[in-house]
This record gives C-alpha cells, structure tokens and sequence, in this order.
C-alpha cells in the first residue's frame, strides 16, 4: 500500500530503525526491492532520480512503481530523488508519486530556500512529504559557491539547518556529514556529533544520502543520532551485475538475455535484504 513519507519516517521514530530509500531504475531492481518490503514486512521508500532519466524516464518508470507499490503489501512511499527542479517533481506527481526530493544545494542559500519553498507549497496542496539538501556550503555575503575538495567545508551547518528547515517546512533534510555523495574524493570520515546537532536543531529526521558501503557500526551508529532515511543504490546495483557475469562464465552457451534478469533480481533481493536486517534492527527487537 501507499504510505507518506512523514508516515514512514514516523514508523522510523518509533521503531529507532532506518528506513531503506532504494534507488529502482530498472524493473529488476524495483521488483526485488518491493518483495523484499513484502517479505520482512517493514516500510520501504522506492525512488527515482532526475540523473536516472537516461535508464528509464520518470514518465515510463514512475507508473510502474506507483501500480507496484499500490498493490503491494508492504508499507512503501514512492519519491521522487534528487530532483533538480521543480518541474521535475511536478513530472513525478503528475504520474503518481507521493514524496519528492528538491536538490538545489549546489545553490546559493537563499536561491535554495526559494525553490524548496515553491516544491513544499505544492506538496502541500496533495499532503505530500518533501526532502530537501542543505549540504555544500554555500558562500553567505557574497553568494559565490565552494569549490574546496575538504570534505569539512561541505559539511552542513546546524545554524543554517535549523533556519532551513524553519523558513520551508520540509519534512525531512539530507544534510553532509561525511559520507560521500559523489560531491569529493576524500575518505568518508562520519561526523557523529554533527547528526545529533543537526536532528537536535532542526526537529526534523535526518537523510543519508551516499549510504552504500557504510560498516553496520557506522550504520547503527546513524540512526542513533538521528539518521532516519537511508539512500541506497550502488552496491545492490553491482551484486546485479556480477550475478549476470557469474551466469554468463557459467553458462556460456546462454542464448537469450531474459534469463540474466532473473539472477540480477535475485542478487539484488540478497543485497537488499542485508541492508534491511540492519536498518531495520531497532524494529525486530
Ligand atoms: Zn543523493
């Protein structure tokens, strides 16, 4: 069934846990997800981003995870991720999601806040929730952008935040603490403290973006602070496919591609579920 974003991020409250937002681009990787909601009975966020248009558009994709996650009987919102402006979630709405993402951080400040504004007062007209990003320090008085490669510098100020977070309303912020959004080179390196400042100050759950090929401690040690939605896509990804580069030494008389789907979708379950017995952990004790 459909669930709101706030009503998954609840669920997390409540339950101390994460809750795994997993990339779906392609049918397998959407398929695998969704049964793995179904399977361990826990809230799942299934997302599409702007950067994914390529794979599939939102317009091809977007229906189907909509129909997926209706018919589904585990809890799952569907999001639009990392949309770069507001005619892009527009797009999302229009064919069915009921949670977006608004990425203007590469902004200035105040150019961010406008737009995530527009992006709420919209949501708010169908009750849906909003993400937005706070996290490259944007220049203040002179309104030039960072462009230093020390992690530090990009992490998000709490003052910033809690000023963000009170001017747009959104329901839930990714913010940068040190793990690696594709932004800098550098080792991740996660500033604990930062989390419990950011949730502290802004009232607001806390959004991980760059989640994959974190330890379970570091994991754990997230949620704790506050962390409660859990960006995830890369690593389930390459378990898709190093199942078809298994098959394919395996079998290499192999003559047809549909059989490759069904072991990426089967990596992928595997994948995911291992992300689930940690996210999820606070919920099952
Ligand atoms: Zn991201």
């Amino acid at each position: 069934m459909l669930i709101s974003l706030k009503e998954a991020l609840d669920y997390a409250e409540r339950n101390d846990c994460g809750i795994a937002a997993i990339n779906t681009p392609t049918y397998e990787m959407l398929l695998a997800t969704v049964r793995v909601a179904e399977r361990r009975n826990v809230p799942i966020i299934i997302q599409h981003a702007e950067v994914h248009e390529p794979i599939n558009t939102i317009e091809d994709i977007g229906p189907v995870m909509v129909e997926l996650a209706k018919r589904s009987t585990a809890p799952i919102v569907v999001h639009v991720d990392h949309g770069e402006s507001f005619d892009y979630v527009r797009r999302g709405f229009d064919v069915g999601f009921n949670s977006a993402m608004i990425d203007a951080s590469r902004m200035p400040y105040e150019d961010n806040l406008a737009v995530t504004q527009q992006v709420v007062a919209l949501a708010n007209e169908y009750g849906y929730g909003v993400e937005a990003e706070l996290g490259v320090m944007p220049g203040r008085e002179d309104g030039s952008q960072s462009t230093s490669s020390d992690p530090e510098m990009l992490y998000t100020d709490p003052e910033m935040a809690e000023a963000f977070v009170r001017d747009s309303g959104v329901t839930a912020l990714a913010c940068s603490f040190g793990t690696v959004h594709g932004l800098y080179k550098a080792e991740p390196h996660l500033n604990f403290e930062l989390i419990s400042e950011l949730r502290e100050r802004t009232g607001v759950p806390i959004v991980m973006h760059g989640g994959s090929g974190l330890s379970e401690a570091e994991y754990l040690e997230c949620i704790k602070r506050g962390v409660r939605k859990i960006n995830y896509y890369t690593y389930a990804d390459k378990a898709a496919l190093e199942a078809v580069q298994q098959l394919l030494e395996q079998t290499p008389d192999t003559y047809t591609f549909s059989p490759l789907t069904v072991a990426a979708t089967r990596a992928v379950e595997a994948n995911i579920e291992q992300l689930v017995d940690v996210l999820y952990r606070g919920a099952a004790s």
